[in-house]
């Protein structure tokens, strides 16, 4: 999960590049056609799959890069925003951000992974089944339904219907079958690129979703040859709690079910479908103690969108979450666009990057370890999981995933 060489810089100088990294979150970033040009996503850079959520300011035809290191090795997804006082800028061969016409970072883009250049045995391209995250990660978005919509009762943070409508099928929005994901699965074992994977999508009818997980843990398994792939079901609290231990068995290590907010009011109005549909907070909070005893402690995540509610109330949650030997996280909560909080804006940087030292103080007084915290999120990409790296001298140097193109 960490390479040999660490990072080279002092921790005062890490906190900078994290807090940056926080401002690159929340305020996106801007790219000269001609920086663009010169890292070539989808060609030499990584580039952006719009799985589950559009993370840009705006939508957009053309390929971006997914996301880049700073200095010191904190990554940075790529967030694009056209308007942003941030700009990636080319110096020559290197990229370069600038505010106000002053260099504020180098930095170095995710060079695309091999099998990103594969195709599935029906001819899919692999870069469009499983993404590539940052530290080892895989994800697969298995589909960019959620049936909440249909009620009109979808997550107002949430831009998963949309993002499946303005994409669609050729930018690699489908429902992908067990075989294609056994396979990308495969692929990427075999280029040495993950040690982890994430099954994840919207909410569907739980039968549904419980015989398509087992089918895919089954497929990964034949085409990996792994019976443990380190894999994460990220799935509904189902109202029959027996369908978690069908998880577990069918071999994914962990287990995820996002709660995402902690205040049962805010619940009710931003997350309605959860709250009425699916068992309601009672219950999803009942099926994450549930899962802590099938997985076991520390293999069970939940997430919480925060900037939503107050902090104290996500952080009462987290805590909680700890206690019962849940892996309570957060994520940045972004405006995204076609959804019902389109417009409104997040807390300030400083906000989240309180949130994130309280946040990996929780888990470690709660006995998780560093792997633990990873292998039941999607990515260990987050603030949190940078400062447990930055605390315990964890952080790799400019990882040789990142394009030099000098
Ligand atoms: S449950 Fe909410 S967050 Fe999850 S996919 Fe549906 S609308 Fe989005």
């Amino acid at each position: 999960m960490t390479t040999e060489k660490r990072s080279p810089l002092p921790k005062s100088k890490l906190w900078e590049e994290l807090r940056l990294k926080a401002e690159l979150g929340i305020h996106g970033v801007a790219i000269t056609k001609q920086a663009l040009d010169f890292v070539r996503p989808a060609e030499l850079a990584q580039e952006q799959v719009h799985n589950l959520f559009e993370m840009d300011f705006f939508v957009h035809d053309f390929e971006l890069p997914s996301g880049y290191d700073l200095p010191g090795g904190i990554s940075v997804p790529f967030r694009w925003n056209p308007n942003s006082a941030n700009i990636i800028d080319l110096d020559g061969s290197r990229t370069i951000i600038t505010n106000k016409g002053h260099e504020v970072a180098e930095v170095r883009f995710h060079k695309r992974p091999g099998f990103y250049g594969l195709k599935t045995s029906d001819g899919q391209d692999m870069a469009t089944i499983g993404a590539l995250y940052r530290h080892r990660a895989l994800f697969f978005a298995y589909s960019n339904e959620c049936s909440y919509k249909d009620r009109g009762e979808d997550c107002a943070f949430c831009n998963i219907n949309h993002t499946k409508d303005v994409y669609g099928e050729k930018k690699g929005i489908f429902w992908k079958t067990p075989r294609q994901i056994g396979e990308v699965a495969a692929a990427a074992f075999a280029e040495n690129a993950v040690d982890h994977l994430t099954v994840s999508g919207g909410i569907i009818p739980e039968r549904r979703e419980l015989e398509y997980y087992l089918d895919v843990a089954e497929a990964i398994q034949e085409h990996t040859g792994l019976q443990d792939f380190n894999g994460t079901a990220v799935v509904a609290a189902p109202l029959d709690l027996r369908q978690i231990d069908r998880f577990h068995e069918a071999g994914y290590r962990t287990t995820a079910m996002n709660i995402e907010l902690w205040d049962k009011g805010f619940y009710e109005t931003i997350c309605p479908g959860k709250a009425r549909t699916s068992g309601g907070w009672d219950h999803w909070l009942h099926a994450l103690k549930y899962a802590v005893g099938v997985f076991g402690h520390g293999r069970v995540r939940s997430n919480m969108v925060a900037g939503i509610e107050p902090k104290k109330k996500t952080l009462e949650g987290l805590e909680h979450l700890a206690a019962a030997g849940v892996v309570g996280t957060f994520s940045v909560w972004c405006p995204n666009p076609g959804s019902e909080l389109e417009g409104h804006r997040s807390p300030v940087p400083e906000w989240y990057i309180d949130l994130a030292a309280k946040t990996t103080a929780i888990w470690k007084k709660n006995g998780f370890t560093f792997q633990q915290v990873s292998d039941c999120n999607a990515s260990n990409d987050s603030l949190q999981h940078d400062i447990w790296r930055i605390e315990d001298d964890l952080l790799p140097s400019l990882q040789e995933s990142s394009l030099e193109l000098a």
